[in-house]
């Protein structure tokens, strides 16, 4: 229904289905909510006002849209009747909450109002019905802090200063110990500062307050602090929030109630361990915000046996149905259990592949859990059923992890080679709550601007501050590190900051800062502003210094995830690598053969070798060039030996070389001096000759195989060094498939040239060689005329590897190496002060509407000629998780990406595969 603005839920009951029944709709909370609902999880009632009112109500310049008063009066009407409670009743009221909840989730950036419905009458109500005035008068001061701060906009400062000066007063450090009558005059101290400064009372009519509450969900969305963290998310299609208006339980109503906020598992090992925090006679906001350090949630076992029970049922429930690991928030009132929210929980990167990896291999609870669950009535026996077999299938597994997991899984640790356990020992200055493993070293800095400011810079920063609040998101993202005195794992900070694999250390409760001095004590030890310090995320300690970090050591879990990948996966991988070393690298991380090799870094590595080639470069006749040439030859030759015996049969694609001859020309006087010597030609010749060769475009002049095509002894060095290296391996026992590339080809007589000049001079050295030696000779398409007359280059190439770096430059006319000036631009979205022209940056993310036209086309084309023509890629797309998706759908037989890469383009390649085998299977 598109004008339907309003969906209830209560007593087992849930009005939004199907269609509606999405988050972009109702947002995550809202269907989790009707979710949990239906499927029989003791949930409060309530109704929520969709994300499309929340546009609505933007679109008309902040005014809430015709026909949702009379929905929501409705709604609150049948909300009554299910509770059996009215709103403002002065006997018995119904209170309510009111939440915001996006269609992906923005921890603690949006709005809450609790404890909705109290005034001077009904607080008097709740006190005599629930015999607890103290509660009642709690309720209420929340109530008016709350909603005087979030709807109205008043400063939070003062009113918890009042909250701190009558505890100090009264010589109590617990809120809970305040008693009824002082919790009373704070209301009525709370309303005098509210029509001090509003010139209006309190407001006093439960429905006044629930528009106030509504719209102030709603402003939320715009507020600075969530248009910052979605722009550090990249949350660019979300349009607004839905609000949550659900009964109130509670769970400051005394020892047997609590609130709490727990995982399913452990998200930073994706441990099958039930995990979280909790604080008895406590209000949901304490927790999350970190003010007091909670319980651990084992210990709710023992305060509260029965309430434990119900959450593990709830925990098998949910992980049954979801079958994904969630993040729950409940509130136990008189030890019943109710869930106020269950979403997909954040993870570390390992724990991302460990729960996908229990998930499809281990059941969520033993028989003995489960018929005891079932025994004492809490879990349903259809539950109990899934719950003692894996939940997903080797295949849904591999669908859960994403590029950002695996590139995350690669960050640092602490690298222990480096020093002693007693040297850190010595420098370790205090330990905290392990909130987000890894390690991170950085300069100290108090507030999230300054993280920000430093890190532009280019500064590596810890943010240090005693408490994180949403407003610090930016600083967060921009730090290497965090950590905070108080909080515990389910923090904001700590959320957040996993969210991104961030190393976070919250809760260190020796930590002492000092704002004003810019300096923290911890332990005796001070360390100020600028200091470096070095965090341990794993095991919570801090050292002074900035310390050397290393890569970790991969989780097994990782390699079984992965090695499912690769069952599935129907395209190879293979690398861009230059060197036997990178060779051997990307072989560890999977890589099936070569790519790319870039013969030109090899002319860069050595003085000798650079000195060749400007040799070869000055020469002015071709006998003194061909000599030059010799001289690189032994290189080259020993360079592709070292490759070749490296890939070990893998084939390896050796493109010959690419760049403008002025990229290797001296760019100094001393340089031009050096060479002077050693060719006995005049500085001035050389100089001549370096100003010859300049080009104002050199992108689209005199380079690729046109260098070879004006040069062809060069072609012929390097045919020579590669087939040499070759037969060299053959000789000993070697397996070696060289595939030569030509790059930058435009045109089909051009190609034929270059490829039965290839053929002369290697077959020649194959024949006198005496062995059998295959090898391929192909091409790179990287200009669009290549891509358009495919069908005439695959006449002559027997391989196609699409180079999407100068490909992408060439269709959008953008310099690869200028266009970052401006491309930002292009990207940002208008809210981000661009233009949001792009949705991605094209040489990071293939454009695949443009570029991608000319790539399928060139596909199709060569293969027109050519059937079992071999295409691949090798622009920096090849690595992209969404570009390798689309190199799959494009009928591609390999990607070829940077060795830290090939687990990425391993994973998207399959989770392309699964997706085709389900598409076509539907
Ligand atoms: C390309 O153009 O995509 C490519 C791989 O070649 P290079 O980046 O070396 O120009
Ligand atoms: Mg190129």
């Amino acid at each position: 229904m598109a004008n339907k603005h309003v969906y209830s839920y209560g007593a087992g009951k849930a009005e939004a289905k199907g269609q509606e029944l999405t988050k972009n709709v109702l947002g995550g909370k809202g269907v989790g909510l009707m979710e949990m609902t239906s499927i029989g999880i003791n949930v409060p009632a309530g109704f929520t006002v969709t994300i499309q009112t929340c546009e609505e109500y933007y679109k008309l310049g902040r005014k809430l849209p015709k026909g949702l008063e009379k929905e929501v009066i409705d709604a609150v009407k049948k909300l009554e009747k299910t509770a059996g409670k009215k709103l403002g009743d002065a006997n018995d009221p119904l209170l309510i909450s009111v939440r915001s909840g996006a269609a992906r989730s923005m921890p603690g950036m949006l709005e809450t109002i609790l404890n909705l419905g109290l005034n001077d009458k009904s607080v008097e109500g709740l006190a005599k019905k629930t015999n607890n005035p103290r509660f009642a008068y709690d309720s209420y001061r929340r109530f008016i802090q709350m909603y005087s701060s979030t709807a109205m906009g008043l400063s939070k400062q003062p009113m918890e200063d009042m909250l701190h000066d009558m505890k100090h007063k009264l010589g109590i450090k617990n809120d809970p110990e305040i008693p009824a009558e002082e919790l009373k005059k704070l209301c009525d101290q709370f309303k005098a500062f509210y029509k001090q400064h509003k010139k209006e009372d309190f407001p006093q009519d439960p429905m006044k307050q629930l528009w106030g509450a509504i719209m102030a969900v709603f402003n939320s969305w715009e507020a600075e602090k969530a248009q910052t963290y979605r722009r550090v998310e990249k949350i660019t299609d979300l349009k607004g929030t839905a609000v949550n208006i659900v009964q109130m339980v509670f769970g400051n109503k005394g020892e047997n109630s609590g609130t709490g906020v727990c995982f399913t598992r452990d998200p930073n090992t994706g441990e099958n361990i039930f995990y979280g925090d909790y604080l008895i006679n406590a209000q949901g906001e304490d927790v999350v915000a970190g003010i007091r350090t909670p319980l651990k949630l084992e210990t709710l076992n023992e305060t509260m046996p029965k309430a434990y029970d119900q959450l593990c049922a709830v925990r098998a429930i949910l992980e049954s149905y979801y079958k994904e690991m969630q993040d729950l928030e409940f509130t136990i009132e008189d030890e019943k259990l109710y869930m106020l929210q269950c979403r997909t929980g954040k993870r570390s990167p390992s724990a991302a592949f460990a729960i996908a990896l229990d998930h499809a291999t281990k059941p969520l609870l033993s028989k003995a859990q489960a018929a005891d669950l079932v025994k004492k009535g809490y879990l349903p026996k259809k539950y109990a059923e899934m719950a003692v077999k894996p939940v997903l299938s080797k295949e849904e597994a591999v669908l859960r992890i994403n590029s950002d997991d695996i590139e995350r899984l690669f960050y640092p640790v602490i690298d222990t080679k480096k020093i002693s356990v007693e040297e850190l020992k010595k420098i370790k200055i205090g330990a905290g709550i392990n909130a987000v493993p890894g390690a991170a070293a950085g300069k100290v800095v108090f507030t999230a601007e300054e993280a920000e400011k430093l890190a532009h810079k280019g500064e590596p920063v810890i943010l240090v501050r005693k408490e994180t609040s949403p407003e610090d998101v930016g600083g967060m993202h921009a730090a290497k590190g965090i950590l905070t005195a108080t909080g515990g794992k389910t923090s904001h900070a700590a959320v957040v900051a996993r969210g991104w694999g961030k190393c976070c250390i919250v809760g260190c409760e020796a930590l002492n800062i000092n704002y004003e001095t810019k300096s923290f004590v911890i332990n005796g030890k001070t360390v100020k502003h600028g200091d470096y310090i070095t965090l341990d995320g794993s095991a919570g300690e801090i050292y002074l210094g900035n310390l050397s970090l290393k890569e970790p050591e991969l989780p097994a879990s990782y390699y079984t995830i992965l090695k499912w990948a690769d069952t599935f996966r129907t395209i190879n991988v293979r690398t861009n690598a230059d060197t036997p070393y990178d060779a051997q690298n990307a072989i560890n991380m999977g890589a099936e053969g070569i790519g790319l090799c870039r013969t030109e870094h090899m002319f860069f590595d050595t003085e000798e070798r650079r000195l060749a080639i400007q040799e070869m470069i000055v020469a002015d006749t071709l006998a003194s060039r061909k000599d030059a040439l010799a001289k690189l030859l032994p290189f080259q030759r020993n360079d592709f030996y070292g490759i070749f015996k490296a890939m070990n049969g893998k084939p390896v694609t050796i493109r010959l070389i690419d760049p403008p001859l002025h990229e290797f020309t001296p760019k100094d006087h001393a340089g031009v001096e050096k060479l002077s010597k050693i060719t006995g030609i005049s500085p001035e010749k050389i100089k001549h000759r370096c100003e010859q060769l300049h080009e104002s475009n050199p992108m689209l002049g005199h380079r690729g195989c046109r260098l070879c095509i004006t040069y062809p002894e060069i072609l012929d060095m390097q045919i020579t060094a590669i087939i040499e290296a070759a037969i060299k391996c053959v000789k000993e026992g070697i397996k070696v498939y060289p595939e030569i590339m030509h790059p930058l080809t435009i045109d089909r007589k051009e190609l034929r040239i270059l490829e039965q000049q290839t053929r002369v001079v290697a077959d020649a050295l194959i024949k006198q060689a005496k062995v059998k030696l295959p090898y391929l000779v192909g091409t790179m398409i990287e200009i669009p005329r290549a891509a358009l007359l495919a069908n005439e280059l695959a006449e002559v190439a027997e391989f196609f590897s699409f180079g999407t770096n100068d490909l992408t430059q060439m269709t959008l006319g953008l310099s690869r190496d200028d266009a970052g000036r401006f491309l930002p631009t292009y990207v940002a979205t208008e809210k981000d002060g661009g233009k949001g022209i792009f949705r991605d940056d094209p040489f990071q993310s293939l454009d695949q509407s443009g570029v991608g036209m000319l790539v399928k086309m060139g596909i199709e084309r060569g293969r027109s000629t050519r059937k079992n023509l071999k295409i691949g890629i090798c622009g920096e797309h090849g690595g992209e998780a969404e570009s390798v998706k689309f190199c799959h759908r494009a009928g591609m037989n390999y990607v070829s990406c940077s060795p830290y890469r090939v687990p990425i383009a391993r994973l998207a390649a399959a989770q392309a595969a699964i997706a085709d085998k389900k598409g076509k299977k539907k």
